[in-house]
């Protein structure tokens, strides 16, 4: 319960405490709290991308057949869809990278640096 806590308020998966993410897109390399570092290895969060490419189609494809069952043109369906990604992509990209982190995290532990 702590770790789904932590990972919805975007916070370190090793102290639960620590702020992940500076910017929209930018992430601290190592927990401001805890010290650990957030890349575990090189290509670290390529995983994440996983993770996101299944919350985009999860999160897509009800608006998409929806859509489709509305029989709107094909400009309206494209416009919606770019204007869904576009609006989704922040919160998508740093989902991914939280829910790897702390999946990670909780089958492989680390401990604080600290
Ligand atoms: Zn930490």
């Amino acid at each position: 319960m702590k770790r789904l806590i932590a990972l919805l308020r975007q916070r370190c998966p090793v102290c639960l405490r620590g702020q992940v993410f500076t910017t929209l897109f930018g992430m601290h390399t190592h927990c401001p709290v805890c010290g650990v570092k957030f890349e575990r290895e090189t290509g670290y969060f390529l995983n994440s991308m996983f993770v996101g490419y299944a919350a985009g189609f999860l999160i897509l494809a009800p608006t998409a057949i929806w859509l489709a069952w509305m029989n709107v043109s094909i400009l309206v369906f494209s416009l919606a869809i770019l204007a869904e990604t576009a609006l989704l992509t922040p919160l998508i990209f740093r989902y991914a990278r939280l829910i790897w982190m702390h999946a990670d995290q909780a089958l492989d532990p680390r401990r604080p640096e600290v």
